[in-house]
Protein backbone atom coordinates (compact mmCIF):
# COMPACT_ATOMS: atom_id res chain seq x y z
CA UNK A 1 0.00 0.00 0.00
CA UNK A 2 1.40 3.35 -0.81
CA UNK A 3 0.46 6.83 0.78
CA UNK A 4 -1.65 7.24 -2.43
CA UNK A 5 -3.74 4.16 -1.80
CA UNK A 6 -5.14 6.04 2.10
CA UNK A 7 -8.68 6.97 1.72
CA UNK A 8 -8.58 10.49 1.02
CA UNK A 9 -9.91 12.67 3.56
CA UNK A 10 -13.26 14.98 3.45
CA UNK A 11 -12.28 18.57 2.10
CA UNK A 12 -10.17 16.93 -0.45
CA UNK A 13 -10.76 18.11 -3.89
CA UNK A 14 -12.18 15.69 -6.26
CA UNK A 15 -10.74 16.60 -10.31
CA UNK A 16 -12.63 15.90 -13.24
CA UNK A 17 -12.00 16.34 -16.99
CA UNK A 18 -14.96 16.82 -18.81
CA UNK A 19 -17.91 18.65 -18.03
CA UNK A 20 -21.14 17.19 -19.34
CA UNK A 21 -23.70 15.34 -17.15
CA UNK A 22 -21.70 13.01 -16.10
CA UNK A 23 -18.88 15.27 -14.55
CA UNK A 24 -22.45 16.89 -13.00
CA UNK A 25 -23.67 14.14 -11.38
CA UNK A 26 -19.90 12.92 -10.27
CA UNK A 27 -19.79 16.30 -8.82
CA UNK A 28 -22.94 16.23 -6.62
CA UNK A 29 -22.16 12.84 -5.54
CA UNK A 30 -18.92 14.34 -4.24
CA UNK A 31 -20.13 17.34 -2.80
CA UNK A 32 -22.68 14.67 -0.93
CA UNK A 33 -19.50 12.71 0.67
CA UNK A 34 -18.23 16.18 1.73
CA UNK A 35 -15.32 16.56 -1.27
CA UNK A 36 -15.26 19.71 -3.11
CA UNK A 37 -14.64 19.25 -7.16
CA UNK A 38 -12.61 21.07 -9.71
CA UNK A 39 -13.90 20.52 -13.09
CA UNK A 40 -11.69 20.93 -16.05
CA UNK A 41 -13.58 21.66 -19.36
CA UNK A 42 -12.62 23.27 -22.33
CA UNK A 43 -16.64 24.61 -22.85
CA UNK A 44 -17.62 27.34 -20.85
CA UNK A 45 -21.64 26.27 -21.33
CA UNK A 46 -20.60 22.89 -19.34
CA UNK A 47 -23.47 21.73 -17.48
CA UNK A 48 -21.39 20.26 -14.49
CA UNK A 49 -20.19 24.03 -14.12
CA UNK A 50 -23.14 25.05 -12.40
CA UNK A 51 -22.63 22.50 -9.84
CA UNK A 52 -19.26 22.54 -8.76
CA UNK A 53 -17.11 25.24 -6.44
CA UNK A 54 -13.72 25.06 -8.57
CA UNK A 55 -13.34 25.19 -12.35
CA UNK A 56 -10.69 24.87 -15.22
CA UNK A 57 -12.07 26.54 -18.85
CA UNK A 58 -9.12 25.03 -20.84
CA UNK A 59 -7.95 22.88 -23.37
CA UNK A 60 -6.51 19.49 -22.68
CA UNK A 61 -3.50 20.43 -24.26
CA UNK A 62 -2.71 23.68 -22.37
CA UNK A 63 0.23 22.42 -20.06
CA UNK A 64 0.53 25.44 -17.66
CA UNK A 65 -3.61 24.93 -16.65
CA UNK A 66 -3.21 21.31 -16.72
CA UNK A 67 -0.14 21.77 -14.67
CA UNK A 68 -2.37 24.12 -12.18
CA UNK A 69 -5.16 22.07 -12.27
CA UNK A 70 -3.19 18.97 -10.70
CA UNK A 71 -1.61 21.01 -8.47
CA UNK A 72 -5.31 22.01 -6.96
CA UNK A 73 -6.53 18.57 -6.63
CA UNK A 74 -5.98 15.31 -4.67
CA UNK A 75 -7.23 12.55 -7.27
CA UNK A 76 -8.03 13.37 -10.75
CA UNK A 77 -10.85 11.32 -12.65
CA UNK A 78 -12.79 11.65 -16.19
CA UNK A 79 -16.14 11.53 -17.59
CA UNK A 80 -15.25 10.71 -21.16
CA UNK A 81 -13.25 8.05 -22.32
CA UNK A 82 -11.54 9.96 -25.21
CA UNK A 83 -9.29 12.08 -23.12
CA UNK A 84 -6.00 12.75 -24.63
CA UNK A 85 -3.50 10.23 -24.33
CA UNK A 86 -0.74 12.96 -23.12
CA UNK A 87 -3.05 15.04 -21.28
CA UNK A 88 -3.80 11.54 -19.48
CA UNK A 89 0.05 11.08 -19.01
CA UNK A 90 0.57 14.43 -18.30
CA UNK A 91 -1.87 14.40 -15.13
CA UNK A 92 -0.76 10.56 -14.09
CA UNK A 93 2.70 12.06 -13.33
CA UNK A 94 1.58 14.36 -10.81
CA UNK A 95 -1.81 13.08 -9.59
CA UNK A 96 -3.23 9.45 -8.82
CA UNK A 97 -4.89 9.13 -12.44
CA UNK A 98 -8.37 7.00 -11.49
CA UNK A 99 -8.97 4.98 -13.55
CA UNK A 100 -5.12 4.66 -14.61
CA UNK A 101 -4.50 5.09 -18.64
CA UNK A 102 -4.60 1.71 -19.58
CA UNK A 103 -8.53 1.68 -19.09
CA UNK A 104 -8.31 4.47 -21.51
CA UNK A 105 -5.81 3.37 -24.09
CA UNK A 106 -7.78 -0.13 -24.06
CA UNK A 107 -11.39 1.90 -24.51
CA UNK A 108 -10.32 4.71 -26.82
CA UNK A 109 -9.48 1.86 -30.08
CA UNK A 110 -11.89 -0.74 -31.05
CA UNK A 111 -9.26 -2.79 -32.31
CA UNK A 112 -7.27 -2.13 -28.68
CA UNK A 113 -10.30 -2.83 -27.18
CA UNK A 114 -11.03 -6.41 -28.79
CA UNK A 115 -7.47 -7.41 -28.51
CA UNK A 116 -7.36 -6.85 -24.86
CA UNK A 117 -10.69 -8.92 -23.93
CA UNK A 118 -9.78 -11.47 -26.45
CA UNK A 119 -6.36 -11.78 -24.70
CA UNK A 120 -8.85 -11.51 -21.22
CA UNK A 121 -10.72 -14.52 -22.52
CA UNK A 122 -14.11 -12.40 -23.32
CA UNK A 123 -16.12 -12.95 -26.36
CA UNK A 124 -16.40 -10.31 -28.71
CA UNK A 125 -17.64 -10.32 -32.44
CA UNK A 126 -15.86 -11.48 -35.36
CA UNK A 127 -13.97 -8.74 -36.73
CA UNK A 128 -10.85 -7.80 -38.70
CA UNK A 129 -8.71 -4.38 -39.20
CA UNK A 130 -9.58 -2.85 -42.36
CA UNK A 131 -6.91 -0.79 -44.05
CA UNK A 132 -7.85 -0.87 -47.68
CA UNK A 133 -10.98 -1.97 -49.99
CA UNK A 134 -9.06 -5.26 -50.81
CA UNK A 135 -9.13 -6.37 -47.36
CA UNK A 136 -13.09 -4.98 -46.93
CA UNK A 137 -13.32 -7.45 -49.64
CA UNK A 138 -11.85 -10.15 -48.07
CA UNK A 139 -13.28 -9.47 -44.71
CA UNK A 140 -16.55 -8.82 -45.87
CA UNK A 141 -16.53 -12.60 -47.68
CA UNK A 142 -14.98 -14.57 -44.62
CA UNK A 143 -17.15 -12.66 -41.42
CA UNK A 144 -20.36 -12.60 -44.00
CA UNK A 145 -23.10 -9.98 -45.03
CA UNK A 146 -24.65 -8.04 -43.40
CA UNK A 147 -22.16 -6.52 -41.17
CA UNK A 148 -20.64 -3.54 -39.25
CA UNK A 149 -18.01 -0.80 -40.41
CA UNK A 150 -16.49 1.45 -37.49
CA UNK A 151 -14.09 4.07 -37.05
CA UNK A 152 -11.89 2.06 -34.34
CA UNK A 153 -12.01 5.70 -32.80
CA UNK A 154 -14.04 8.61 -31.32
CA UNK A 155 -17.33 6.98 -32.28
CA UNK A 156 -20.36 7.40 -30.13
CA UNK A 157 -23.80 6.99 -29.85
CA UNK A 158 -24.14 4.94 -33.60
CA UNK A 159 -21.65 7.97 -35.16
CA UNK A 160 -19.04 6.38 -37.39
CA UNK A 161 -20.27 3.68 -38.26
CA UNK A 162 -22.27 1.63 -40.68
CA UNK A 163 -24.27 -1.05 -41.15
CA UNK A 164 -23.30 -3.15 -44.89
CA UNK A 165 -25.39 -5.34 -46.72
CA UNK A 166 -23.24 -6.15 -49.96
CA UNK A 167 -19.65 -5.14 -50.72
CA UNK A 168 -21.13 -2.54 -53.13
CA UNK A 169 -22.52 -0.83 -49.87
CA UNK A 170 -19.09 -1.57 -48.14
CA UNK A 171 -17.19 0.50 -51.07
CA UNK A 172 -19.38 3.17 -50.46
CA UNK A 173 -19.51 3.11 -46.23
CA UNK A 174 -15.03 2.93 -46.69
CA UNK A 175 -15.26 6.39 -48.78
CA UNK A 176 -17.70 8.01 -46.07
CA UNK A 177 -15.70 6.71 -42.97
CA UNK A 178 -12.26 6.12 -44.46
CA UNK A 179 -9.07 7.67 -44.33
CA UNK A 180 -9.71 6.81 -40.15
CA UNK A 181 -8.70 3.43 -39.12
CA UNK A 182 -11.50 0.83 -39.44
CA UNK A 183 -13.14 -2.14 -38.29
CA UNK A 184 -15.31 -5.03 -39.90
CA UNK A 185 -17.61 -6.68 -37.29
CA UNK A 186 -19.64 -9.63 -37.85
CA UNK A 187 -23.42 -8.42 -37.44
CA UNK A 188 -24.95 -9.74 -34.80
CA UNK A 189 -28.30 -11.13 -34.64
CA UNK A 190 -29.01 -10.23 -31.16
CA UNK A 191 -31.71 -11.01 -28.38
CA UNK A 192 -31.26 -8.30 -26.73
CA UNK A 193 -28.78 -5.61 -25.27
CA UNK A 194 -27.82 -5.44 -21.23
CA UNK A 195 -25.28 -3.71 -19.17
CA UNK A 196 -23.38 -4.38 -16.40
CA UNK A 197 -22.21 -1.71 -14.00
CA UNK A 198 -19.33 -2.73 -12.15
CA UNK A 199 -16.89 -0.92 -9.49
CA UNK A 200 -13.42 -2.02 -8.71
CA UNK A 201 -11.60 -0.47 -5.46
CA UNK A 202 -8.16 0.71 -4.48
CA UNK A 203 -7.86 -2.24 -2.29
CA UNK A 204 -9.31 -4.65 -5.32
CA UNK A 205 -12.78 -5.32 -4.45
CA UNK A 206 -15.77 -5.15 -6.85
CA UNK A 207 -19.03 -4.59 -6.26
CA UNK A 208 -20.89 -5.11 -9.67
CA UNK A 209 -25.25 -3.78 -10.40
CA UNK A 210 -27.43 -6.46 -11.98
CA UNK A 211 -27.54 -5.86 -15.76
CA UNK A 212 -29.99 -3.32 -17.46
CA UNK A 213 -31.55 -4.13 -20.32
CA UNK A 214 -31.48 -1.83 -22.96
CA UNK A 215 -32.52 -0.08 -25.91
CA UNK A 216 -31.88 2.21 -28.20
CA UNK A 217 -33.65 4.34 -31.06
CA UNK A 218 -31.96 6.19 -33.42
CA UNK A 219 -28.87 5.00 -32.47
CA UNK A 220 -28.75 6.99 -29.12
CA UNK A 221 -30.01 4.82 -25.48
CA UNK A 222 -33.98 5.74 -24.73
CA UNK A 223 -34.66 2.86 -22.04
CA UNK A 224 -32.64 0.76 -19.66
CA UNK A 225 -34.84 -1.27 -17.60
CA UNK A 226 -33.99 -3.64 -14.77
CA UNK A 227 -34.82 -6.19 -13.65
CA UNK A 228 -33.80 -7.54 -17.38
CA UNK A 229 -35.34 -10.13 -19.42
CA UNK A 230 -32.83 -12.34 -19.13
CA UNK A 231 -32.90 -15.85 -17.21
CA UNK A 232 -30.61 -15.69 -14.20
CA UNK A 233 -27.65 -17.59 -15.93
CA UNK A 234 -27.16 -14.68 -17.87
CA UNK A 235 -26.96 -12.48 -15.88
CA UNK A 236 -24.81 -14.12 -13.50
CA UNK A 237 -22.13 -14.42 -16.55
CA UNK A 238 -22.36 -10.97 -17.30
CA UNK A 239 -21.39 -9.90 -13.67
CA UNK A 240 -18.95 -12.37 -13.75
CA UNK A 241 -17.41 -11.10 -17.25
CA UNK A 242 -17.63 -7.36 -16.01
CA UNK A 243 -15.68 -7.93 -12.73
CA UNK A 244 -12.68 -10.36 -14.69
CA UNK A 245 -12.44 -7.22 -16.68
CA UNK A 246 -12.43 -4.79 -13.92
CA UNK A 247 -9.22 -7.18 -12.27
CA UNK A 248 -7.60 -7.31 -15.70
CA UNK A 249 -7.26 -3.87 -16.05
CA UNK A 250 -6.01 -3.38 -12.70
CA UNK A 251 -8.96 -1.10 -12.57
CA UNK A 252 -9.81 1.92 -10.43
CA UNK A 253 -13.54 3.65 -10.49
CA UNK A 254 -16.81 2.88 -11.94
CA UNK A 255 -16.99 0.49 -15.37
CA UNK A 256 -19.56 -0.06 -17.68
CA UNK A 257 -19.57 -2.78 -19.85
CA UNK A 258 -22.47 -3.33 -22.70
CA UNK A 259 -23.24 -7.28 -24.44
CA UNK A 260 -25.04 -8.32 -26.96
CA UNK A 261 -27.54 -11.71 -25.82
CA UNK A 262 -27.73 -13.81 -28.22
CA UNK A 263 -30.88 -16.01 -28.37
CA UNK A 264 -28.88 -18.79 -27.05
CA UNK A 265 -28.43 -17.14 -24.14
CA UNK A 266 -24.61 -16.61 -24.90
CA UNK A 267 -22.91 -13.42 -24.28
CA UNK A 268 -20.57 -11.35 -26.70
CA UNK A 269 -19.40 -7.83 -24.98
CA UNK A 270 -20.09 -4.95 -27.73
CA UNK A 271 -17.70 -2.49 -26.12
CA UNK A 272 -16.58 -1.20 -22.47
CA UNK A 273 -16.87 2.65 -20.92
CA UNK A 274 -13.70 3.43 -18.55
CA UNK A 275 -16.68 6.05 -16.51
CA UNK A 276 -20.16 5.95 -15.03
CA UNK A 277 -22.25 4.82 -17.72
CA UNK A 278 -25.87 6.58 -19.12
CA UNK A 279 -27.21 2.31 -18.67
CA UNK A 280 -26.07 3.36 -14.43
CA UNK A 281 -28.66 6.22 -14.08
CA UNK A 282 -31.05 3.38 -12.86
CA UNK A 283 -28.96 2.95 -10.06
CA UNK A 284 -29.46 6.48 -8.66
CA UNK A 285 -33.10 5.86 -7.95
CA UNK A 286 -33.49 2.74 -6.50
CA UNK A 287 -29.79 1.42 -4.98
CA UNK A 288 -28.60 1.30 -1.86
CA UNK A 289 -24.78 3.35 -3.20
CA UNK A 290 -25.49 5.20 -6.69
CA UNK A 291 -22.66 4.26 -9.26
CA UNK A 292 -21.74 8.06 -8.85
CA UNK A 293 -21.60 7.56 -5.24
CA UNK A 294 -19.63 4.62 -5.90
CA UNK A 295 -17.29 5.92 -8.62
CA UNK A 296 -16.12 9.06 -6.15
CA UNK A 297 -15.84 5.91 -3.01
CA UNK A 298 -13.51 4.19 -5.36
CA UNK A 299 -10.96 6.65 -6.49
CA UNK A 300 -10.79 8.13 -3.04
CA UNK A 301 -9.67 5.03 -1.91
CA UNK A 302 -13.25 4.25 0.22
CA UNK A 303 -14.95 1.24 0.99
CA UNK A 304 -17.31 0.63 -2.20
CA UNK A 305 -21.20 0.88 -1.49
CA UNK A 306 -23.68 -2.01 -1.51
CA UNK A 307 -24.86 -2.15 -5.05
CA UNK A 308 -28.19 -3.82 -4.08
CA UNK A 309 -31.37 -2.95 -5.57
CA UNK A 310 -34.62 -2.00 -3.82
CA UNK A 311 -37.10 -1.46 -6.46
CA UNK A 312 -37.94 -2.47 -9.99
CA UNK A 313 -36.92 0.83 -12.19
CA UNK A 314 -37.21 1.87 -16.10
CA UNK A 315 -34.88 5.12 -16.95
CA UNK A 316 -35.32 6.58 -19.89
CA UNK A 317 -33.35 8.95 -21.27
CA UNK A 318 -34.90 12.82 -22.37
CA UNK A 319 -33.74 13.71 -25.32
CA UNK A 320 -33.76 17.09 -26.97
CA UNK A 321 -37.21 18.70 -26.48
CA UNK A 322 -38.51 15.53 -24.87
CA UNK A 323 -37.04 18.04 -21.30
CA UNK A 324 -40.23 19.49 -21.47
CA UNK A 325 -42.01 16.47 -19.54
CA UNK A 326 -40.26 18.56 -16.64
CA UNK A 327 -42.03 19.18 -14.66
CA UNK A 328 -45.97 18.82 -15.52
CA UNK A 329 -45.32 15.33 -16.97
CA UNK A 330 -44.24 13.90 -13.85
CA UNK A 331 -46.22 11.16 -11.83
CA UNK A 332 -45.38 10.96 -8.33
CA UNK A 333 -43.42 7.77 -8.63
CA UNK A 334 -41.25 9.30 -11.41
CA UNK A 335 -37.59 10.98 -10.42
CA UNK A 336 -36.30 13.51 -12.64
CA UNK A 337 -32.58 14.52 -13.49
CA UNK A 338 -32.67 17.73 -15.76
CA UNK A 339 -28.86 18.50 -16.59
CA UNK A 340 -29.66 21.88 -16.67
CA UNK A 341 -28.44 22.39 -20.64
CA UNK A 342 -29.50 25.53 -21.82
CA UNK A 343 -29.74 25.26 -25.33
CA UNK A 344 -32.53 22.20 -26.48
CA UNK A 345 -30.81 20.41 -29.84
CA UNK A 346 -32.21 17.61 -31.73
CA UNK A 347 -30.53 14.47 -30.69
CA UNK A 348 -29.10 16.19 -27.42
CA UNK A 349 -29.61 13.74 -24.29
CA UNK A 350 -31.34 16.49 -21.91
CA UNK A 351 -31.85 15.02 -19.01
CA UNK A 352 -33.57 11.95 -17.73
CA UNK A 353 -36.16 10.45 -15.74
CA UNK A 354 -36.43 6.91 -13.83
CA UNK A 355 -39.66 5.43 -13.26
CA UNK A 356 -39.82 3.81 -10.23
CA UNK A 357 -41.95 0.55 -9.25
CA UNK A 358 -42.06 -0.06 -5.50
CA UNK A 359 -43.62 -3.41 -5.95
CA UNK A 360 -40.64 -5.44 -7.38
CA UNK A 361 -41.94 -8.30 -9.91
CA UNK A 362 -41.07 -11.65 -9.72
CA UNK A 363 -38.65 -12.70 -11.85
P1 LIG B 1 -21.50 0.94 -30.56
O1 LIG B 1 -21.19 2.35 -30.91
O2 LIG B 1 -20.46 -0.03 -31.02
O3 LIG B 1 -21.89 0.75 -29.13
O4 LIG B 1 -22.83 0.58 -31.39
C1 LIG B 1 -24.06 1.24 -31.16
C2 LIG B 1 -25.22 0.29 -31.35
O5 LIG B 1 -25.21 -0.24 -32.70
C3 LIG B 1 -25.16 -0.94 -30.46
O6 LIG B 1 -25.68 -0.66 -29.18
C4 LIG B 1 -26.01 -1.92 -31.25
O7 LIG B 1 -27.39 -1.64 -31.09
C5 LIG B 1 -25.62 -1.60 -32.69
N1 LIG B 1 -24.47 -2.45 -33.10
C6 LIG B 1 -23.18 -2.12 -33.00
N2 LIG B 1 -22.38 -3.12 -33.43
C7 LIG B 1 -23.19 -4.12 -33.81
C8 LIG B 1 -22.97 -5.43 -34.34
N3 LIG B 1 -21.73 -5.90 -34.57
N4 LIG B 1 -24.06 -6.19 -34.59
C9 LIG B 1 -25.32 -5.73 -34.38
N5 LIG B 1 -25.59 -4.50 -33.89
C10 LIG B 1 -24.54 -3.69 -33.60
Amino acid sequence: MTSNDLPLPMGSTIGILGGGQLGRMLALAAARLGFRTHIYCPDPASPAFDVTPLKTVAAYEDETALQAFAAAVDVVTYEFENVPAHTAEFLAALKPLRPGARALAVSQDRLAEKAFLSLARVPVAPFAAIPDLDILEQALAELGAPAVLKTTRLGYDGKGQRIVANMEDAALAFEVLSPKPLVLEAFVAFECEISVIVARGVDGAIAAYEPSENVHRDHILKTSTVPAGIRGKTAAAAIETAGRIAEALDYVGVLGVEFFVRPNGKLLVNEIAPRVHNSGHWTEAVCITDQFEQHIRAIAGWPLGDPSRMADVVMENLVGDEIELIPAGLGSTIRPHAYGKAEVRRGRKMGHINRVSLKRRAK
